[in-house]
């Protein structure tokens, strides 16, 4: 078959438009159940497959990520830069969102007659205190277990941390271990992503064929300034950023991540779409694995570019349509929370949108208020997480150029 012999990116992208399109053709002919119901199978395999192997693949990552960077100097130095460059470029896509919220102005003026009470969303009670002891596990295991990515990081960081701190054979022994159990999650990911374009093909489909478009017409004016502001972030700030600081060609770098862009875009989950993540950063863009199995998995839970955007847009959205004023000070707290929000969010879908209630609370705004955009959050979410994606790889790539290392392939002195 032809379309084997057809590069991964181009594979994804086909399933992308005929899953589109069979969604369309679904709400125009009828027929949306069989999508749903039937052809969604194919999408739930793909997840549930992609699901499987996240916390292993974050575990032996992270901890021979960590014992790969050896001394305590280089974890000191490869977590400032890190984090460093997860928190400036949120808080450079929150600012964005704000400015583009308050040039659009979408809430002024608009007359909801519609309120949607948000089913199934139990709101979060959590404030910024409660997001950072959440970090810390009182049993890592039961996080684990239970898929709590934050404090399964935590101690992966510390358990990698005194790996090597301990004494031989020990410190070989473990590390040789976690490098082992890492190389086979990687095989299994190899062999996952080859179902990609089906799993995408149907995740789309389904969505779509659920969503229709209807939903939009009410909040096209909102919708426009989230998808500005990402789009935005996505092709000025973050391609200058790569370009001029670390001399990377962002059209080579975009290339290289495709395929992960496109997983997360119709994942909706910048968890589920690590494995691609990892494999794109380090088989396309030649970052290596040190760098990439330290920035990466940490990056899919913290980094949300995307996430913190949309959180500030739509807080700011439902202040204009209630007709509350922000003062400078309040705009300043959903710029903070949003942040704390966009770092507190699971890579899962529609994570952002109860994480709002963060920010409605700290500002005095009505809860109620996410109803408002509830029905268009999904589509959104779509977009979002392709970008907290986006922001992880062009984290890595520039870490790697920092460390000196020689194997990047996407310069932009290169051809390729
Ligand atoms: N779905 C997003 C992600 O996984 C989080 C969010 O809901 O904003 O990155």
């Amino acid at each position: 078959m032809r379309i084997k012999n057809l590069a991964l990116h181009w594979q994804i992208f086909i399933g992308l438009l005929a899953g589109v399109l069979l969604a369309v053709f679904s709400r125009m002919f009828n027929f949306e159940p069989f999508v749903t119901e039937r052809v969604a199978i194919l999408g739930t395999i793909f997840l549930r497959a992609l699901k499987m192997i996240i916390v292993p693949l974050i575990v032996s990552s992270i901890i021979s990520g960590v014992t790969n960077i050896g001394d305590a100097e280089n974890f000191g130095r490869l977590s400032l830069k890190t984090f460093a460059y997860y928190i400036t470029t949120s808080l450079f896509a929150i600012l964005i969102g704000l400015l583009f919220v308050n040039l659009i102005s979408p809430g002024t003026g608009a007359n909801f007659g519609f309120q949607q009470v948000p089913e199934n969303l139990q709101t979060t009670a959590q404030g910024f205190g409660d997001i950072i002891l959440r970090i810390i596990p009182t049993n890592p295991l039961a996080s684990m277990v239970k898929g709590d990515i934050l404090p399964t990081i935590f101690f992966s960081i510390l358990f990698g941390f005194f790996i090597t701190k301990s004494p031989d054979p020990y410190r070989q022994q473990l590390t040789d271990f976690f490098q082992g159990v890492f190389e086979v999650m990687m095989r299994l990911t190899h062999l996952i992503i080859k179902f990609a374009p089906i799993g995408v093909f149907a995740l789309i489909a389904k969505i779509i064929a659920q969503t229709g478009l209807d939903a939009f017409a009410p909040l096209f004016r909102y919708m426009i300034t989230v998808i500005l502001g990402l789009l935005f972030h996505a092709t000025i700030t973050l391609p200058l950023l790569v370009y001029f600081l670390g001399g990377i060609s962002p059209l080579a770098h975009f290339k290289a991540m495709s395929a992960a862009l496109m997983t997360a875009f119709s994942t909706s989950s910048s968890s589920a779409t690590l494995p691609l993540t990892i494999d794109s950063i380090e088989n396309n863009a030649g970052v290596s694995n040190k760098v990439s199995s330290f920035v990466l998995p940490l990056g899919a839970t913290i980094n949300m570019d995307g996430t913190a955007l949309y959180e500030c847009v739509a807080a700011m959205f439902i202040a204009q349509v209630y007709g509350i004023d922000l003062s400078f000070g309040q705009q300043l707290i959903v710029v903070i929370t949003a942040l704390l929000a966009s770092i507190g969010a699971a890579g899962i879908p529609m994570a952002g949108l109860v994480m709002i209630t963060i920010i409605l609370k700290a500002v005095g705004l009505p809860l109620e208020g996410i109803g408002l955009i509830l029905a268009v959050d999904r589509i959104l979410d779509m977009l979002r997480t392709s970008i907290n994606v986006w922001s992880d790889s062009c984290g890595a790539v520039l870490i790697a150029h920092s460390e000196g290392e020689t194997g990047l392939k996407v310069l932009r002195q290169k051809a390729n």
